[in-house]
């Protein structure tokens, strides 16, 4: 579906600038440091608190103006607008950006009403701050091209980072998990939160799930994605699966596991061993991201956002 991206859920990336720092367990193969390091012969120029990140050019800046133009002939094949994941080499809401350049990027998302730009980022605690002084507290809510989405990876994150995104007056708001790394209970009351809040899923309107790929790429546990997907479908809230990554189920219809010729983990990421006898965790395949493809019990699962046309 996607039109310049390989990523399922967008039709487009955009990178106003390259760089970044990691911040957390979901950065820790971050594939944008191994391509900056590659393209600098080796290291990550652009990467850690003191390196400077790297403006994209004013080519690549327009490319955004040119997709708003063609707008007409894509929601005549599609029905809707088309999608800019923003910054997949970066995050808009880095403190080690400009301001200056986070401004000329909300002018741009201004100047393109035809797109939807997905703004995801890993520092959803800088947002409401940096959009405040960029422009006022509530322009996303006054934006209906803008769906802003927060990383979560494990129910520390949740805890900690929904709040943060909910506390944000965006139009949409949307959770990438991915790679999911733990179970994550949206749906609940958990013991670090005020009993009086309601559940964290709660004016979230959209969730992605998959798991990771890449060199060294961890497992996901599939009870973990199912869990998602039925607490999602439970709330009312619009979900997609979007990988499995490098592993998938060994047991899976269309998983040969070729023990003996497979990479097989549990998926807590203990290496498989025949004497591990029943084990709580699940065995996954090392089959590649591509043969493990997308189907959660059979299926797709391809939800977007409601009224996110
Ligand atoms: S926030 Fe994204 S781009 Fe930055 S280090 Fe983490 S994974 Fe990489």
């Amino acid at each position: 579906m996607s039109e310049n991206s390989k990523i399922e859920w967008t039709d487009h990336t955009f990178n106003p600038w390259e760089g970044c720092q990691k911040v957390g367990p979901g950065c820790d193969h971050c594939y944008a440091e191994t391509r900056n390091a590659r393209f600098a012969g080796g290291t990550a120029i652009n990467w850690g608190p003191g390196a400077l990140r790297r403006r994209t050019s004013p080519a690549n800046w327009r490319r955004p103006l040119q997709w708003n133009k063609a707008h007409a002939e894509f929601f005549a094949q599609h029905g809707r607008r088309q999608r800019v994941f923003c910054a997949s080499l970066a995050d808009v809401f880095d403190n080690a950006v400009d301001p200056a350049w986070r401004r000329d990027l909300f002018d741009l998302i201004e100047l393109t009403p035809n797109l939807i730009w997905l703004l995801l980022t890993k520092r959803i605690g800088n947002v409401f701050e940096m959009v405040a002084r960029a422009r006022s507290h509530d322009w996303l809510a006054g934006r209906d091209n803008v769906w802003l989405g927060a990383t979560i990876v494990s129910q520390a994150e949740a805890d900690r980072d929904i709040p943060k995104l909910l506390k944000v007056p965006a139009r949409v708001r949307f959770l990438s998990m991915e790679p999911l790394l733990g179970p994550v209970q949206l749906d609940q009351f958990h013991p670090t939160r005020e009993p009086v809040l309601p559940p964290l899923i709660e004016g979230v309107d959209w969730v992605i799930v998959g798991g990771e790929s890449g060199h060294g790429a961890r497992p996901i546990n599939p009870a973990w994605a199912r869990s998602l997907r039925d607490q999602c479908a439970a709330a009312g809230v619009r979900f997609l699966f979007k990988q499995w990554g490098e592993w998938m189920p060994a047991d899976a219809d269309d998983c040969d596991p070729g023990i003996g010729n497979r990479r097989l983990m549990w998926s807590d990421g203990v290496a498989y061993s025949e004497q591990d006898g029943q084990r709580a965790a699940a065995l996954m395949a090392h089959v590649g991201k591509k043969a493990a493809g997308r189907l959660l019990d059979g299926r797709t699962h391809d939800q977007f956002p409601r009224g996110g046309v």
